[in-house]
């Protein structure tokens, strides 16, 4: 009986020791990995602060230079300040804006099997859905840009993209499509219902009726750049990635710096480089593409935990 008693007291002994062992093994990965997040956390915060900072300098510079505070021009080059953005083999089917449009929808398409193939249910993963729609509605606001370049013999540099005298099909079709492109950005930003709704719509109006797509001292795209790279940046870098800072938050800050670097390069290497391969599909291309790649590396990395801000 006693020997039994003794035997069962030392089982219950060996039980909790290895209890305590498992537990304190526990408290220490728990540790590490909130140590390792921490770090990440770091590095991501500090890239999507330079990419904040990066959006505000592109938007600024434009303004800038449309009210004569400075002047980008010897930045922005010959062919870009020309054309409003780097428009290569022009009078070509494979013209930059055509490139574009074919580009942006295959890429679109490509990242849609890629998020349903490889996402599953992982979060952290899942928040490069939703993109397609913008991605493509881009790509075909460069066709309706392109129809109306060949039908009007080039855009105007005066007027902005939709007048009176547009074509209610065309000016729908550039309203739908700046709608779209704003709308799907601003709306997986975390930010209150209200600030998107109205940020989507101010811009979705203004940017095609007040200013010209192309004129010497102003673009469109600044603006656009601003408003897009902004929301979304100050997003993440307010809200994490789907509401975590972990290593799937720096690998996805580390992927946005393609767009933002493809949006400083496009007028800098126009001249010199990008006029003969491509002009602007260099940036058009490097949103879908760095969702994609984010989305190839994240799938392979161990599926994210739990919650962890
Ligand atoms: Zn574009």
């Amino acid at each position: 009986m006693l020997s039994e008693v003794l035997r069962r007291d030392t089982l219950s002994q060996a039980g909790r020791a290895r209890a305590a062992k498992a537990k304190l093994q526990t408290d220490v990965e728990r540790l590490l990995e909130r140590q390792g997040n921490a770090l990440w956390s770091l590095f991501g915060d500090a890239v999507f602060a330079v990419l904040v900072a990066s959006s505000v300098a592109w938007g600024l510079a434009s303004i800038g230079h449309y009210k004569g505070w400075w002047d980008v021009g010897s930045f922005l080059g010959e062919n870009y300040d020309r054309d409003g953005f780097c428009l290569a083999h022009k009078g070509t089917w494979y013209e930059s804006q055509l490139l574009s449009m074919y580009g942006s929808v295959i890429l679109a398409l490509v990242l849609q099997v890629m998020v349903r193939s490889l996402a599953a249910n992982r979060g952290e993963l899942l928040v490069v859905d939703g993109n397609t729609k913008s991605i493509i509605s881009h790509g075909l606001g460069h066709g309706v840009l392109h129809y109306l370049s060949v039908t009007q013999g080039g855009l105007s540099r005066s007027e902005p993209l939709i007048t009176r005298a547009t074509p209610w099909y065309v000016a729908a079709g550039l309203l739908l499509s700046s709608f779209g492109l704003f709308f799907d950005l601003l709306e997986r930003t975390e930010f209150p219902p209200w600030l998107k709704t109205t940020q989507a719509v101010a811009s979705a109006l203004l940017v095609p009726t007040t200013v010209p797509l192309i004129m010497a001292r102003f673009r469109v795209f600044g603006v656009t750049g601003l408003i897009i790279f902004f929301n979304v940046h100050l997003d993440r870098l307010l809200h994490g990635l789907d509401g975590a800072k972990d290593r799937y938050y720096a690998l996805y800050a580390l992927t946005q710096c393609l767009s933002s670097a493809a949006m400083w390069a496009e007028p800098y290497l126009c001249d010199s480089l990008l006029v003969k391969y491509g002009g602007h599909v260099v940036f058009d291309y490097s949103i879908p593409l760095a969702f994609i790649v984010y989305l190839a590396a994240a799938s392979r990395m161990e599926p994210r935990k739990a919650k962890a801000a």
